[in-house]
């Protein structure tokens, strides 16, 4: 199933894989590994070294249309599963999950690049969504009302919406899926997901663990291959009742206009522009360590990654001169290498993007404190940037550059600040450092984002709601919170007395 085109260490890393039956290239309908319809597969590039690691299925309308009708028969089952049922499943998943956590994590690194300590901190960042909703399984409870008439009974019930599709990006293989498929099992839903075409393996080999662990054939599908075909059926199907998408701003908006033909929810995780500022009162080492993983981590490419730093005068030469120092010691290479921090960009188009950006900045009065061009190991690596006299005027600031690159801005005083950091329509991620006490309350409260980092770089986890507002997004993931993107509130009115009310006897006009 492996291409015979790899390297001999690439080799080894596939046939372990194999061994482990992780490795599948088909999709996954009701239950069953299934070609593309029509024979079509479609190549999957490492993006440290160009190899192509396999072929898999390139599939479109028709066994999206299977896919969801698979989903649909499963659900009437799986979702009259009692809820500890299903949580025994999802916890076998979970710890079939953590148990190749080694073989996930290399398929990652494999497909995604990302370092592998990385990506298999990504298997239990992953994984740790499935053993939180395994819980939460147990815990959708509905409500009785207080009636305000004597014979009746208002009681609320929580139910599953049905048949969700999942579409998913490449820059967090597993994890972006297991945020959607946890909580949408655990409510009695059923998936059909449709992973990245960059990053399909590691999707394969999650569902092949699932199956593994009891979760019936159909529950979970996977159909990858062309993309908008895939998201036309899902959105056209009154079968599938949501659509939960994670990737750019402009996919979901169209995902979001396709779903008023039939009325469906919709959640969306789209893209960021996350600035970090960094106050005078800031301790200089924690900004240091907090900034650099914010930036840095996954070479950049993460919704949230800080995108603008804002520096405040004060401190701006002496920040501006320890991050640098910092920023020089990461090792880029391949993620497979020892003591490596920053892997490749997922492919050469998103070097370009960063080379445009970075033009941009300079022929506009940028200077670059370190990096600035493409990586001697060539092709899709580059070089942990660090740019400073960063503007709003520029593309550095105005959007996400989804790369190793730290553009710096001087701010003077907080309410500038705070005007810079909201001049954006993204609204995900911010982050603040500073050791003021009354400052990290009312500036996290001044934010317009989803996510506020004090003095912390990394702030996702799975207990806690994860989303944007403005145009990040829709909806939350992760938490009691996700839960609720895949439960419907449902009221029963129920007479509990003799006498049956008439119109015009009650005050309800609707
Ligand atoms: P993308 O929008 O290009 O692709 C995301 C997914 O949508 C892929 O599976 C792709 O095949 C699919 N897709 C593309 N066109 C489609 C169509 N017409 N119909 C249906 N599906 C379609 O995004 P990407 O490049 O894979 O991911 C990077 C983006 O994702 C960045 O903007 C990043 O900020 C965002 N992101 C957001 C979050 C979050 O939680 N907010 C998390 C990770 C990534």
């Amino acid at each position: 199933q492996f291409s015979r085109q790899m390297s001999t260490e690439m080799q080894s890393v596939a046939s372990r894989l194999q061994s482990s039956g992780l490795l599948r290239t088909q999709g996954l309908i009701g239950g069953k590994w299934t070609n593309a319809y029509d024979g079509k597969t479609l190549e999957v590039n490492n993006p440290a070294t160009g190899e192509i690691i396999a072929e898999v299925a390139c599939m479109g309308r028709k066994e999206t249309n299977d896919a969801i009708s698979s989903a649909f028969d499963a659900y009437k089952s799986w979702s009259k599963l009692t809820a500890a049922e299903r949580s025994k499943r999802l916890r076998k998943w979970y710890d079939l999950l953590m148990a190749h956590q080694e073989e996930l994590g290399q398929l990652i690194t494999l497909e995604q690049g990302k370092p592998l300590k990385e990506a298999m901190g990504e298997v239990g960042y992953g994984a740790s969504f499935i053993e939180f909703f395994a819980e939460e399984a147990k815990r959708v409870y509905g409500d009785i009302i207080p009636p305000t008439l004597p014979d009746r009974r208002l009681f609320v019930l929580k139910q599953p919406v049905g048949v969700v599709g999942a579409i998913t990006p490449w820059n967090f293989p597993l994890a972006m899926i297991t945020r959607k498929v946890g909580p949408a099992l655990a409510c009695g839903c059923t998936v059909v997901i449709k992973p990245s075409e960059l990053t399909p393996l590691t999707a394969l080999a999650a569902a092949e663990l699932a199956l593994q662990a009891g979760i019936p054939p159909g529950a979970v599908n996977v159909v990858m291959g062309n993309a908008p075909d895939i998201g036309d059926a899902l959105l056209a199907s009154p079968q599938v009742r949501k659509i939960t998408f994670t990737g750019s701003t402009a996919v979901g908006k169209k995902l979001m206009a396709g779903a008023a033909g039939t009325v469906k929810r919709v959640s969306l995780e789209l893209g960021g522009n996350a600035p970090c500022i960094v106050f005078d009162d800031a301790d200089l080492d924690v900004a240091i360590k907090g900034t650099l993983a914010a930036k840095f981590r996954n070479s950049g490419q993460t919704c949230v990654c800080a995108n603008r730093v804002l520096v405040q005068e004060g401190i701006y030469d002496k920040f501006a001169d320890a991050f640098s120092k910092a920023v020089q010691n990461l090792k880029v290479g391949d993620g497979f290498s020892e003591g490596v921090v920053q892997g490749p960009l997922i492919n050469e188009a998103a070097v370009n993007k960063v080379e445009t950006f970075l033009q941009d900045a300079v022929s506009k009065g940028a200077k670059v404190l370190l990096g600035g061009k493409r990586h001697s190991l060539g092709m899709t690596f580059y070089e942990p940037t660090i740019i400073s006299d960063v503007n709003s005027e520029m593309l550095l600031s105005r959007e996400e550059v989804f790369g190793p690159v730290a553009p710096l801005l001087r701010f003077k005083t907080e309410e500038e600040a705070i005007h810079m950091a909201n001049d954006t329509n993204a609204g995900l991620a911010a982050y603040i450092f500073t050791n003021n006490v009354q400052r990290t309350w009312r500036v996290s409260e001044a934010l317009e984002y989803g996510l506020v980092g004090v003095n912390e770089g990394i702030i996702s986890t799975e207990v806690a709601p994860f989303g944007g507002i403005k145009q990040s997004g829709l909806g939350r993931e992760g938490s009691k919170y996700g839960m609720d993107e895949y439960l419907e509130v449902n009221q029963i009115c129920m007479l509990g007395g003799h006498e049956p009310k008439l119109m015009g006897e009650v005050n309800t006009q609707t």
